[in-house]
């Protein structure tokens, strides 16, 4: 197996509300290794640094989001050349448009397992298409994904309502959610905002969305994936807004994620 490869996406200039996503990387990386956790995963799989390759953070030297696009897409595609999986950090949901362009690249079927509060399924957002509520409209309109699973969903409008339609996307509203995640086979993508999250588990986020999962149902959502025949191919945790974080809490639930999703690449 390739060691997997973690990279820190200091992007924010998509967001539609607050900045703050950018100083996620440094955030998530200072509560991995600060040293009030261990480096083992709740299923028991040993994430220390000697087992994986932090790559450091892309460097985001212009406000413009089609620059942006450019540099992340090759910043992974360069990152995934050995088949690596790619784990990456920080960053507002418009990452994941461009890392999925460059995994594609790679895999004929690519299934998204993604967790959000919102279905960030927007055509465009206050006319806006590079918006970090429309990456999964990009994706899916440009056949970069052959399904798409959404868990943690509560702000779902019309106009959402009608993409899901659009693309058939398998959205799972979270108010008649029964905690079972779809069954999910070949390569797998998993892409975290932590919005998907309750407030209260999770306050370093831009947009607060009550009524939203606990971090023990995240968790538990990714370990099902440990029983499935799938690959994990690449996984992101984005949206941790550090401006708006309490005792960084939220950096450290970023920190669990990575341990979790590292240590489901290495299992
Ligand atoms: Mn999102
Ligand atoms: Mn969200």
């Amino acid at each position: 197996m390739s060691v997997p490869k973690l990279l820190g996406l200091p992007w924010d200039g998509s967001s539609s509300f607050l900045r703050g996503p950018a100083g996620a990387p440094d955030a998530v990386r200072t509560a991995l290794h600060g040293g009030s956790a261990n480096y083992t995963t709740e299923l028991g799989v040993q994430v220390d640094p000697d087992r994986w390759i932090d790559l450091g953070d892309l460097d985001f030297t212009s406000e413009e989001p089609a620059v942006a696009h450019e540099t992340i897409r090759a910043g992974v595609d360069a990152a995934i050349l050995d088949g690596a999986p790619i784990l990456s950090v920080g960053g507002d949901h418009f990452v994941t448009w461009p890392i999925i362009e460059a995994l594609r690249s790679r895999h004929d079927q690519l299934t998204i397992l993604h967790f959000d509060a919102h279905p960030d399924l927007y055509d465009a957002l206050d006319g806006n298409r590079w918006s970090h509520a429309c990456p999964f409209a990009r994706i899916m309109e440009a056949g970069l994904a052959d399904r798409l699973v959404q868990l943690g969903i509560r702000t779902a409008t019309p106009h959402q309502r009608e993409q899901v339609e659009r693309f058939g996307v398998e959205m799972h509203e979270l108010r008649s959610w029964d905690g079972a995640v779809p069954e999910l086979s070949g390569p797998v993508y998993v892409s975290v905002d932590v919005d998907a999250l309750d407030p209260a588990f999770a306050p370093g986020i831009s947009h607060f969305e009550p009524g939203g999962m606990s971090s023990r149902q995240l968790i538990d959502s990714l370990h099902q994936l440990a029983g499935m025949d799938l690959t994990l191919v690449g996984a992101d945790v984005v949206e941790i807004n550090v401006d708006r974080d309490v005792h960084d809490m939220t950096a450290m639930v970023g920190a669990k994620l990575v341990r979790e999703l590292l240590g489901l690449m290495l299992s």
